[in-house]
């Protein structure tokens, strides 16, 4: 339900609607915005509705306050990552040492370029790499210390060693650091290190995992699961959202379809409806969402023009011997060319690249 004050209420006013609805067991979300405050009320769809308060229905009980214009169903399921309550994009800002300014927005006119291994292997493999993506232009390092794996017998990451490594780079290189986080209890540890956490496609659905990450103030990339809709993901966001954190971005990394010469089939198509429906920040993978080194350059670039916010992208100093993803991790100097492309098509839809300062 959302509730929409009066321009003339104040303070005491809104107080008293969540006040009143605390009593009645839900939890009223206020936003002040600059055309006035609406209230977000916080449960299950038909909840509020079929819940009694001492007046009658919840709708009836609101109807004797005279500070509220009205009150109506939401008409979407997931309130706080809708642009319904949240016209403005959400834009997050992320500490950078390697651009002019010390920070990075996502969410705003940059392009922003997360590149980097599938996985840490070695500290000579991620500096090697750092060095690389850093120096064409890439402001965040991406790599994965806790990696789910298919088969128990793939590699599965080097753990916290691997965070370590990540911190050195990131020390060495003034990037920012994105690595996934698997499990509610990692939460506190890979925090310590990384400055944006990844949910992984397996976890999409994992809601333990997506309240834990609701309750830190670090910047979360939630990847789409495998299978999941739209409408899921953006209530899996909601997760995180209705835990506290605002800062979330949706990674549109591809879905399992009946097409097997690709790995993934990338929904390009999510890039511009999410973008209207939420307020939240886009990214865009083509490395998982093509599973082919050969395809990342043009989704990259579709994905630029179709209004993505940020790229993830899997690069390596040698693919042949990665033991992860090789075949579809760039090599650094194919990275280094795609870059100069995607400013290219940044250019298209009035966008800017975000640059490191030697690039
Ligand atoms: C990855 O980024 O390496 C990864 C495992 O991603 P996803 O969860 O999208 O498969
Ligand atoms: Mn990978």
């Amino acid at each position: 339900m959302i509730i929409t004050m009066k321009p003339s209420c104040n303070e005491t006013d809104i107080e008293s609607i969540l006040t009143f609805l605390d009593d009645c067991g839900l939890k009223g979300h206020p936003l002040r915005g600059v055309e006035g405050t609406v209230i977000s009320v916080l449960q299950a769809a038909g909840f509020a509705d079929a819940c009694k308060s001492a007046n009658g229905t919840i709708s009836e009980a609101l109807g004797g306050f005279a500070s509220i214009a009205r009150a109506e169903s939401a008409s979407v399921p997931y309130q706080l990552a809708s642009r319904e309550l949240h016209p403005e994009n959400t834009v997050i800002e992320v500490p950078v040492v390697c651009v002019a300014e010390g920070r990075v927005h996502i969410g705003g006119k940059d392009i922003v370029l997360m590149a980097g291994p599938c996985t840490v292997e070695s500290e000579k493999q991620l500096m090697q790499t750092a060095e690389a993506v850093r120096k064409a232009g890439a402001v965040i390092l991406r790599g994965g210390a806790f990696k789910p794996s298919t088969s128990p017998y793939g590699f599965r990451g080097m753990g916290e060693a691997g965070l370590k490594l990540l911190a050195k780079a990131r020390a060495e290189f003034g990037m920012a650091v994105i690595t996934e986080v698997m499990t509610p209890n990692d939460v506190p540890l890979v925090a310590e290190y990384a400055d944006i956490l990844q949910i992984g496609t397996r976890n999409m659905q994992n809601y333990m995992l997506l309240d834990e990450v609701g309750r830190t103030e670090k910047p979360v990339v939630l990847k789409r699961g495998m299978s999941a809709t739209i409408e899921e993901w953006l209530l899996a966001a909601e997760y995180i959202l209705l835990q506290g954190n605002p800062n979330v971005m949706l990674c549109e990394r591809g879905v399992r379809t009946f097409e097997k010469m690709t790995r993934n089939t990338m929904d390009i198509s999510a890039v511009p409806l999410l973008k209207q429906l939420s307020h939240l920040p886009v990214i865009s993978d083509p490395s998982q969402g093509t599973g082919r080194r050969d395809l990342v350059m043009p989704m990259s670039l579709a994905s630029v023009v179709a209004g993505t916010d940020g790229l993830l992208i899997e690069v390596h100093p040698n693919p042949e011997e990665a033991l992860k993803d090789g075949p579809q991790s760039l090599q650094c100097e194919q990275f280094q060319s795609l870059m100069p492309r995607i400013e290219l098509a940044a250019l298209i839809v009035g966008r800017t690249v975000a640059m490191s300062e030697t690039a």
